[in-house]
């Protein structure tokens, strides 16, 4: 093969396959992901690796080569590296952040998707897979229950969602025309927004990048559940009312990032009727969970949201990127991005309303993310989609008994699929002044020798200045002796480190 490669006449183009070759090294490749796959529950959930290793591994000093190498080998070199070098969020044991186990139909989709490389910018130059984005979008309204008639479309990830939300939040509202005049128009007020202090960062950087400033930002208290209070938004938005400004967004979150806390979507909406803001919803985590038995009857407001962010790549389960946005008006879309450029000839009827994606959102070019989502879809139907999700929210209830019957844990939350809980150790005084600091530094040391281990992956919270431990399920693969486990690791772990760590004060 490399000989036949180096010999091939002097015009084949570098990046060039045979299509023989490219069959061959292509099943090669299945086959190491399928054996790679298998062997995932085997491996550590997170690799215990240092930026000096990893450097060294990959020989990051290497100068960009001159000549180039044989696709096979390059292939057979680079699978392996990757394998042991990422967290491997289809790990059985995978539950910080939130992070969907990928659908291997999802993974098979985006090989699909790239094989045919169509571009969903215009209508015309890709008509099935635009389409298909516009069934999947309808499809993702009908499953959450969300007026199928929106508009929507695929972006990269919950953020973009978010953010196109805003975008068309500040169109509609601002009151002047603020696509020609910007943010400096003569008649412009200083818009302000609203959204619980839960809020996830995309938030914070909208506001900046979209010219708001982070100062537009009110951040509405919490109440003990870490939900938003509904008082507090409504005295803050009338003072500023009344200081002259215009308030024009109030968000939700249909799950907030820490604790997975449900705000008071159906009592927000009603506020931003009233006081004619936009209502959008971040249910980038848990907005599919509305489709599931036994969640908080609040989850069911998310459906008078005039636009809603969704992550395909966490709770439905996608390879990433899978981000999506819905908009209630399916016109708030185009007039919010819409401009046509004089290079593009469009020859579709416009009597038949193409879809041009690029007047809908942000992008100009655009991969075909939708095709993984509407096939898995369609591969588990509405139904399996429900009993996987009710699955994760059973099991992270599962974890949060197994945890509050370890004498040593303390749970502290538990809303969807997320649990909160810390290592108290045996024996402390957990009243004397040096308790609470030692806890956190204590919990945070904890969090990263289970990281070390390998044996879970977790990620943590901060409630009321506690430090704590969180497991997301959105994880298919988890099992109940996964769950059973995890008291063991966790009390194994922070027993080792208390011997260590705990001041004589607090002996
Ligand atoms: C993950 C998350 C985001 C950001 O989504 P990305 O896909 O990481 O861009 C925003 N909001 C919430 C509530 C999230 O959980």
């Amino acid at each position: 093969m490399d000989r036949a490669r180096r010999d091939a006449t002097p015009a084949t183009p570098a990046l060039e396959m045979e299509p023989e070759a490219f069959r061959r090294l292509g099943h090669e490749l299945v086959d190491t992901i399928a054996d790679f796959l298998e062997s995932v529950p085997r491996r550590p959930a997170a690799p215990d690796v240092s930026p000096r290793a990893v450097r060294k591994r990959i020989e990051s000093e290497r100068t960009l080569p001159e000549a180039g190498s044989d696709p096979g080998a390059l292939l057979r070199e680079t699978a392996p590296l990757l394998f042991e070098g990422c967290r491997l969020n289809g790990h059985p044991r995978s539950w910080g952040y939130i992070i969907g186990t990928p659908a291997p139909l999802g993974i098979l989709a985006d090989f699909l998707a790239a094989a045919v490389n169509p571009n969903l910018t215009a209508w015309a130059s890709s008509p099935v897979p635009s389409e298909i984005e516009a069934q999947t979008i309808r499809w993702l309204a009908a499953f959450l229950g969300y007026p199928e008639t929106c508009g929507g479309l695929l972006v990269s990830g919950g953020n973009m969602a978010n953010f196109v939300g805003l975008l068309c939040a500040r169109r509609a509202k601002a009151g002047w025309d603020l696509r020609r005049d910007g943010l400096a128009a003569p008649q412009a007020k200083p818009l302000t927004l609203y959204a619980s202090a839960e809020v996830h960062t995309w938030l914070h950087k909208a506001a900046d990048l979209f010219g708001l400033g982070t100062g537009a930002i009110r951040e509405v208290p919490c109440d003990d559940g870490q939900r938003l209070r509904l008082d507090a938004l409504v005295s803050m938005i009338e003072a500023d009312r009344a200081a002259g400004a215009r308030p024009f967004l109030v968000i939700g979150s249909a799950g907030t990032v820490s604790t997975g806390a449900v705000d008071p979507l159906p009592e927000i909406a009603a506020i931003a009727r009233e006081h004619d803001l936009w209502f959008h919803v971040d249910g980038a985590y848990g907005a599919p969970a509305v489709a599931a038995h036994r969640v908080p009857a609040e989850l069911a407001g998310l459906r008078e949201a005039d636009s809603l962010a969704v992550d395909g790549h966490k709770w439905l389960y996608q390879p990433l990127e899978a981000g999506c946005v819905l908009v209630r008006d399916a016109a708030a879309l185009p007039a919010t991005f819409a401009y046509r450029p004089a290079y593009y000839h469009d020859p579709v009827d416009p009597a038949e309303a193409p879809l041009n994606y690029y007047q809908l959102g942000p992008q100009n070019s655009r991969c075909f993310r939708a095709l993984k989502l509407w096939l898995g879809l369609r591969c588990a139907g509405a139904a399996g989609y429900r009993a996987m999700i009710e699955r994760d929210i059973e099991t992270a209830e599962a974890l949060a008994g197994a945890v509050a019957a370890e004498p040593e844990l303390e749970l502290a939350t538990r809303n969807l699929s997320i649990a909160t809980f810390r290592f108290v150790p045996e024996g402390l005084d957990a009243g004397a002044a040096e308790a609470a600091g030692y806890l956190n530094a204590l919990n945070q040391a904890l969090l990263t020798r289970v990281l070390k281990s390998g044996e879970a992956f977790l990620s943590n919270a901060v409630i009321g200045g506690r430090f704590v431990l969180r497991a997301c399920i959105t994880n298919f693969r988890t099992q109940a002796a996964d769950i059973a486990a995890l008291p063991e690791i966790v009390t194994r772990h922070g027993r080792a480190l208390d011997a260590e760590m705990r001041p004589a004060a607090l002996r």
